[in-house]
């Protein structure tokens, strides 16, 4: 168990203050104020509830966050050299903006990275899973709609039928639009409203039937105290008196939204969940300046997930409507270590169209722009059709893949930019994974449409990712990793890393189950506050 350090420097603040809202943060509020501690959540975004949400991705003030062009949304966008992440923002993190999947890592996950010899992780962490899962209120998904019955058929005519199932989602799936007492945690949460399969989670559930952070455990941590403090972003966190941060710790952080006010408060302890984007790039930071005695391998072992996003658009003259269901409904296991999900926005969100070209698979940049070139002028008006149709959100699938095997990259700060990623291990992410742009095909067979992609993607051959993880991994010591077995950061005391950045391997699948699952690990092994 570890012990809170100095337990007597009551002078302090807070016990502990956690930066970032989103899984990490939420299940390290919550765990800690339920073991006494006097808690506080410093989070950069907004508080968002019902109807604050926008009704389509069109309303780039309400969805996107982009502070330097004024919006304050909960939906970023970061450009990298090699990826381009997406990622949420606001009290409760990623959760206002994921699709709600939840699916357990295959056991290649915890035996390989450099967590592998910790621990029998895939052993260790099983209750946690279980208790994730209820936390979250996962449910299966009791209704396949159009794209899902797409990946479907799909999987028939590739041979792999028992291999496509309804997903576990975070969603309450009462009667559609009632609204009832709290379903999960004993009248102790708040009211939930049954699920309309809409589509719109990525754009926020104006519904209350998404099981978002706010609605389970940071709602569960307020009511035991625990404060938040929303629009303030953490830039510094200096050590109080001994160098190992054993005297505690002081955080500053200054208005995210509005004028720049500065303000600081002290710690005992800190956690960082403040995302990969969020985290990382602070670490960097702050090895050069408050905290030297960070690992070296900050940024180090970065890991996209090996993912790759098309769209496909319908171009039946009565088609479908592939934007009802859930934002992820099902999923296809193509190969033991490949997986690919249908996600649909909902209706009326077709910002994405903006930014799509045909997909043209050549290891040559100049020939894929070329490529895509041609195809505009001997297709000018199915491809112009296609990206302008009518109800494209009614039309279009975004196929999700995901694959375990296994590359990384570190993330750097830049000279000109603000980060910048190099090469580390294995094939540099593409954008266009062969199997993926097969199984696009294939699909697009299914529905009559051709596969899209972000012409960033496309083009410079970069992929884009939702699930990026690593750079504050776990190693037997400081040469080897940022933090130990339990998330405590090597070389400070009372300092833990619980978010996405501390994803030692590769899920293959989407991480928001396993960053919970890990965290209550982490929260596991803290010894509740001598009262
Ligand atoms: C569109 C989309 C769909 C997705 N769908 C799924 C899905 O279906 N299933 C799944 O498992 N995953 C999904 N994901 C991924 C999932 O959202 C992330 O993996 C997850 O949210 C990461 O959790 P985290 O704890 O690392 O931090 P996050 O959830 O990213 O939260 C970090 C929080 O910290 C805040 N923050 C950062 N820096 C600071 C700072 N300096 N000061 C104060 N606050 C700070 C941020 O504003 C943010 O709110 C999706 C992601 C996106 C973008
Ligand atoms: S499908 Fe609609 S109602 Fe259901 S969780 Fe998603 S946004 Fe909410």
């Amino acid at each position: 168990m570890i012990k809170l350090i100095k337990e007597e420097m009551s002078q302090l603040d807070f016990d502990y203050v956690i930066i970032g809202s989103g899984f990490g943060g939420s299940v390290s509020a919550l765990r800690l104020s339920e073991k006494g501690y006097k808690v506080l959540v410093i989070e950069k975004g907004k508080w968002f509830i019902g109807k604050d949400f926008p009704k389509t991705n069109w309303n780039l003030k309400k969805w996107l966050w982009q502070p330097n062009m004024n919006l304050f949304g909960f939906f970023k966008m970061t450009f990298l050299n090699h990826v381009t992440v997406l990622s949420g923002v606001g009290v409760g993190g990623g959760s206002l903006t994921y699709a709600n999947t939840l699916p357990i890592p295959k056991t290649n996950f915890f035996t390989s990275g450099s967590w592998a010899t910790l621990n029998n992780w895939e052993e260790a962490l099983k209750p946690h899973y279980e208790t994730a899962y209820k936390m979250l209120g996962a449910a299966t998904n009791p209704k396949l709609h159009a794209a899902d019955l797409a990946i479907k058929d799909l999987a028939e005519s590739i041979g792999k039928s028992a291999h496509f199932e309804a997903v576990k989602v975070a969603v309450y799936f009462g009667e559609a639009g009632r609204t009832v007492e709290d379903p999960y945690f004993e009248g102790k949460g708040p009211d939930r409203t049954g699920c309309t399969h809409c589509g719109a989670c990525m754009t926020g559930c104006r519904y209350n039937a998404k099981n978002t952070l706010d609605k389970n455990y940071l709602y569960l941590a307020q009511q035991l105290g625990a404060e938040i403090l929303a629009e303030k972003e953490v830039h510094n966190v200096v050590v109080l008196g001994v160098e190992d941060g054993s005297d505690g710790y002081k955080i500053e952080y200054k208005s995210s939204i509005g004028k720049k006010e500065m303000a600081s408060v002290t710690a005992k302890g800190v956690i960082f969940s403040g995302g990969v984007v969020g985290t990382v790039p602070l670490f960097l930071k702050l090895k050069k300046k408050s905290l030297p005695n960070l690992s070296e391998m900050v940024g180090c072992a970065i890991r996209t997930n090996n993912e790759s996003l098309m769209l496909v658009t319908s171009m039946d003259k009565n088609p479908k409507d592939y934007s009802k269901g859930l934002a992820i409904g099902s999923i296809l296991h193509t190969d033991d270590n490949s997986h690919l999900e249908p996600v649909r926005y909902g209706e009326g969100s077709a910002f994405f169209r903006t930014l799509t070209i045909p997909v043209i698979f050549n290891k040559y940049a100049v020939l894929r722009f070329l490529g895509v070139l041609l195809l505009f002028v001997k297709f000018p008006l199915k491809l112009l059709k296609t990206i302008f149709t009518k109800n494209y959100a009614k039309r279009t699938s975004v196929l999700l893949f995901m694959q375990t095997v296994d590359s990384t990259i570190r993330l750097k700060l830049g000279k000109f930019t603000k980060m910048k990623t190099v090469s580390e291990m294995g094939a540099t992410p593409s954008g266009i994974i062969p199997e993926a742009f097969d199984l696009s095909k294939k699909y697009g067979k299914i529905v009559n449409g051709i596969p899209f992609g972000n012409f960033v993607d496309v083009l410079l051959g970069t992929p884009t990712t939702a699930h990026i993880l690593g750079g504050a991994v776990m190693g037997e010591d400081r040469s080897k990793g940022v933090i130990d077995k339990n998330n405590q950061v090597f070389g400070y005391r009372n300092m833990f890393v619980c978010d996405g950045s501390m994803i030692s391997a590769n899920p293959g699948v989407n991480p928001s189950l396993s960053i919970t699952a890990i965290t209550e690990y982490a929260m596991s092994k803290i010894e509740a506050k001598p009262s």
